[in-house]
C-alpha cells in the first residue's frame, strides 16, 4: 500500500511550503487540491482513487526527454555520521534548502588545494595530478532509472535497480557522503513509481525517468563535509533522449581533446553532479555547430575514446565489439555492462580495452548507450574537421542490441538473467 499523505497532513505541508516559497505554492495549489480529492478520506492511510489505467493528461506521442511535474516526491534526511532511517513521500515541489548548504556552496572551480582534502583522504595520489584536476568536491552524486509500463497495463518494470542503488553507494563514499542502503534506495524508487502511476506512458510510447539524488544539504562554511544529507527521489514521463521522431535516429558526434570531461584521479567514475557543468560549454558549441553531442578522449595522449556527456561509446569491426574499459575516468555505465553481455550471448566477442581513435575511424558501426539514450547509433563522427560515417538503419548489429535489451526492459522478452524487477 502507498504511503500517501492523508488530509490531516495538508495543511503542514502548506504551511512548509508557503514558508519555502510563495509562488510555486499558490500556482500548485489547484493541482494539489485535484490530487488530495482523488484520494479517499475514509482511513488516515489513503487509496489512490486513480484506477491502474488511469492516465496524465500527457500528450503521449510528443514526449521528449524534459522535465514534466508529476504528482510525488520521495524525500529522506539523515545527519553526517548517521545512517538513513526514514523517509515519505511528499507532493513534488520545491525543496527548501540553507544558503550556506554544501551542496550549494562547495560547485565553484577551483585550484585551491585545500579544495581537495575531503579527495586526498580518500585517494592518496591525487595531488600528484593537482593541474589536471582543477575541479570541485561538490557533493551530490545522481541516479538515472526507468521505469516501463507492463504490456498487460498493470504494473511496471525496472532495470537492474540494484546496480544504481549501489552505484550511489559508490559514489556517495567517493564524495564522503552517506548514502541509502540498495533496498531503502529500490524501496524510495518503487514508492515514487507507485505514486506517479498516471505518468508512466504506455508501452510503447516511452518511460518514466527516475531520478534518485543525493546531496549534502546541511550548511558548512569552511570545507569539509556537510553535517546533513538529502535523498530525493523524483520522476518524469520521457520519450526519446535526442530530439527525434524514430527512436533509432543516428546521432552526430565530434571528438574534443581540448577540454575533458574527466582526469586520472578525478571522479569521472562516479554519477557526481561535479562532473556536468564543466563540460556544458563545449557541450553547447556542437549543438551549435550542429552535432549531437561530443566524443571525450582521455587527457593525457588524447589519443583513446573514452565516453560521451552522459552515456558510453562501443565501436563494432566485423564479429568484434569493443568499448574502452572504465579504469577511472569513464561512467561505468549500467547500459554499457548489460549490452557487453547481451552482445556475447548473441555470439560477438566483446573486448574492454583501450579504443584509439584510429580503431574509431576504421570501425563499420558505432553505437552510444545509456539509461536515458538506450542504444543510439552513430551516423558520424568528425575528428579535426574530417566527417567519418558509419552503418545504421534496420540491419545493423546495434540495431539488434537495442531490440534484444529493450525487449527486456519492456517485459516483452523472458528475462533470464534476474535483471528486472516488477513494481505492482
Ligand atoms: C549515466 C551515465 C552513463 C550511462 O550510465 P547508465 O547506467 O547506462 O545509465 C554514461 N556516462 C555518463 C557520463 C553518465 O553520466
Amino acid at each position: 500500500m502507498l504511503r500517501l499523505l492523508g488530509r490531516g497532513k495538508l495543511s503542514s505541508i502548506l504551511t512548509e511550503l508557503v514558508s519555502s516559497s510563495r509562488r510555486p505554492v499558490l500556482s500548485r495549489l489547484g493541482g494539489w487540491a485535484t490530487s488530495f480529492s482523488s484520494y479517499s478520506s475514509a482511513s488516515s492511510s489513503l487509496q489512490p482513487l486513480w484506477a491502474d489505467d488511469e492516465y496524465a493528461d500527457v500528450n503521449w506521442d510528443e514526449l521528449g526527454f524534459s522535465v514534466v511535474p508529476t504528482d510525488y516526491m520521495y524525500v529522506m534526511k539523515c545527519a553526517r555520521d548517521d545512517t538513513f532511517s526514514s523517509g515519505r513521500l511528499n507532493p513534488y515541489g520545491n525543496i527548501e534548502l540553507n544558503p550556506s548548504s554544501g551542496v550549494l556552496n562547495y560547485g565553484q572551480v577551483t585550484s585551491d588545494h585545500s579544495m581537495f582534502i575531503p579527495v586526498r583522504l580518500i585517494h592518496s595520489s591525487t595531488l600528484i595530478c593537482t593541474n589536471l584536476l582543477l575541479r570541485t568536491v561538490q557533493q551530490g552524486v545522481f541516479e538515472g532509472l526507468k521505469a516501463y509500463r507492463k504490456l498487460d497495463g498493470c504494473g511496471f518494470m525496472l532495470f537492474r535497480p540494484v546496480e544504481n542503488a549501489t552505484r550511489m553507494q559508490m559514489g556517495a563514499d567517493r564524495m564522503c557522503m552517506p548514502s541509502p542502503s540498495a533496498d531503502q534506495f529500490i524501496d524510495a524508487v518503487k514508492e515514487t513509481v507507485l505514486a506517479n502511476r498516471r505518468w508512466v506512458p504506455p508501452q510503447g510510447k516511452g518511460s518514466l525517468y527516475i531520478r534518485p539524488l543525493l546531496i549534502g544539504s546541511g550548511p558548512v562554511l569552511g570545507l569539509a563535509p556537510a553535517p546533513e544529507y538529502t535523498f530525493l527521489v523524483y520522476a518524469a514521463p520521457v520519450g526519446n533522449y535526442f530530439k527525434a521522431r524514430e527512436g533509432m535516429a543516428p546521432i552526430n558526434l565530434v571528438v574534443e581533446d581540448e577540454v575533458h570531461r574527466a582526469t586520472p584521479g578525478g571522479t569521472g567514475g562516479v554519477k557526481t553532479i561535479t562532473n556536468y557543468a564543466p563540460v556544458l560549454k563545449a557541450q553547447l558549441l556542437a549543438k551549435h555547430n550542429g552535432f549531437t553531442d561530443i566524443l571525450y578522449v582521455d587527457p593525457v595522449k588524447k589519443k583513446y575514446l573514452e565516453e560521451a556527456s552522459s552515456s558510453n561509446i562501443f565501436i563494432i569491426k566485423g564479429n568484434v565489439i569493443s568499448t574502452p574499459a572504465t579504469q577511472g575516468t569513464i561512467l561505468a555505465g549500467i547500459t554499457r555492462r548489460s549490452i557487453i553481455e547481451i552482445a556475447r550471448d548473441s555470439g560477438y566477442m566483446v573486448l574492454e580495452r583501450l579504443v584509439a581513435i584510429e580503431d574509431l575511424i576504421d570501425a563499420d558501426e558505432v553505437f552510444c548507450t545509456g539509461t536515458a539514450v538506450v542504444v543510439s547509433p552513430v551516423g558520424s563522427v568528425t575528428y579535426h574537421g574530417q566527417r567519418f560515417e558509419y552503418r545504421t538503419g534496420a540491419e545493423t548489429v546495434s540495431q539488434r542490441l537495442y531490440k534484444s535489451l529493450t525487449d527486456i526492459q519492456m517485459g516483452l522478452a523472458e528475462d533470464t538473467k534476474g535483471w528486472t524487477v516488477e513494481v505492482a
